[in-house]
């Protein structure tokens, strides 16, 4: 039977790790498992290395900072499949194109174009564990690219999906929680979740598992466990379609994202002119926007959204190369948290948003842009509210 595994950077940070990785696979492979083995970089290596560039430049071209980052996925699989061979078993470990990840040529959040899996697949054949590094792809004309951090995970799933089976992805926690356990230390694992609130926390902010890996595992149903590195028994959490999920509870979790900005463009004539060349602004600075806004007042429109702090001091930065640009009023509010309550349930329950706004109302707490989505709500708070608001929230919904 087919299998892919993942270890995300804290599983394999040191060559212990790795041993210990290593001889449950051995095993797994003697129980008759076809392994792919996807690693990510070891320990903080990642940050590491964007350092190391910044020594020497300090805003490095993305095509050769993918060229590097890249090397740091390269040391853990050569790494786990040295460790494999040491104990016995048969492993081979391959780049991401050597494994035949074909992407676009966005660098530093490229896309995957399709998956050449012959290799990989022939080698499976041949009864070899094969160690994939992950995070990692090429471009038709022979760039390396990288996925987006985190972009591991979206490795380990996609090649799920391309092989049609089961992926498992082994991480330093044992689940994932409704609520963020650092902040709310009383929030409980979910055993279940669906693919579509895993896609939501995760979006909205939830850490533990990337974004895209959850959208692919969807689309090509790719049955999905998180679990704790080494934890014997399936004790985590399974991500499965909703048809065979049935929560009462009308919120399944809360996610938390840090860093947000809100970007305000003020006080700008009523045309299609003006909300065009904003969307080309930021459309041009690769910006993934949140929440957007726009009021129409006396004929002047504001138009605002929420993005990272990062990409706001971008924008910022890039506004008023294009003449159309220069009369735009921005304002930003940076540094604000983003909490967004995601539930299935949110669907037929009725009353959540009145129940979240009574809750910071009767703790006062301010907040700020509000959006809504079939399943979830979002709404940015100052951050020094967030425990607050979060154990209020967690609270109120028996999470
Ligand atoms: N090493 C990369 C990162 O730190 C990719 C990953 O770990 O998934 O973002
Ligand atoms: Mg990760």
């Amino acid at each position: 039977m087919r299998l892919v595994h993942k270890y995300g950077g804290s599983s394999v940070a040191t060559p212990e790790k790795i041993m210990a990785i290593a001889r449950r696979l051995a095993q797994l492979k003697k129980e008759g498992k076809d392994l792919v083995v996807v690693c990510s970089a070891m320990g903080k290596t990642t940050n590491g290395l964007i350092a190391l560039a910044r020594q020497v430049n300090p805003s490095p071209s993305k095509r050769e900072m993918d060229a590097l980052l890249s090397t740091g996925e390269i040391q853990t699989v050569s790494l786990m499949a040295m460790a494999l061979q040491a104990l016995g078993a048969d492993a081979i470990s391959m780049t991401g194109f050597q494994s035949g990840f074909i992407t676009n040529a966005v660098h530093s959040k490229a896309f995957i174009k399709e998956i050449n899996t012959q290799r990989v697949e022939q080698y499976l054949d041949e009864g070899k564990i094969v160690v994939v590094a992950g995070f990692q792809g090429i471009t038709e004309d022979g760039h390396i690219t990288t996925l987006g951090r985190g972009g591991s995970d979206t490795t380990a799933v996609a090649i799920a999906a391309k092989l049609d089976c089961p992926c498992e992805i082994y991480t330093d926690v044992d689940a994932v929680y409704r609520v963020d356990p650092r902040i709310y230390p009383n929030a409980k694992p979910l055993s279940r979740i669906s693919y579509e609130e895993m896609m939501e926390m995760a979006a909205l902010g939830a850490g533990v598992l990337e974004t895209r890996s959850v959208e692919l595992a969807k689309k090509y149903g790719v049955e999905l466990y998180l679990g704790r590195t080494l934890e014997e028994g399936k004790k985590g959490t399974t991500v499965m379609s909703q048809q065979v999920f049935f929560e009462e509870m009308p919120v399944t979790g809360i996610s938390i994202k840090e860093h947000c900005a809100i970007v305000t463009f003020r006080h700008m004539d009523y045309n299609a002119g003006t909300a065009a060349s904003i969307f080309r602004l930021i459309s041009r600075n690769n910006i993934n926007l949140d929440m957007i806004n726009q009021t129409i007042l006396d004929g002047k429109v504001a138009f605002s959204f929420s993005c990272s702090d990062e990409q706001a001091a971008e924008l910022e930065e890039a506004l008023g190369r294009e003449p159309e640009e220069k009369a735009l009023v921005l304002d930003i509010r940076r540094d604000l948290t983003q909490l967004s309550l995601v539930g299935v349930g949110m669907a037929t329950h009725t009353g959540v948003a009145t129940r979240v706004f009574d809750t910071l109302a009767r703790c006062g707490i301010p907040y700020y842009q509000i959006t809504t989505s079939e399943i979830s709500i979002s709404f940015t708070i100052d951050k020094e509210n967030k425990e607050q608001a979060v154990t209020a929230l967690a609270q109120e919904f028996d999470l």
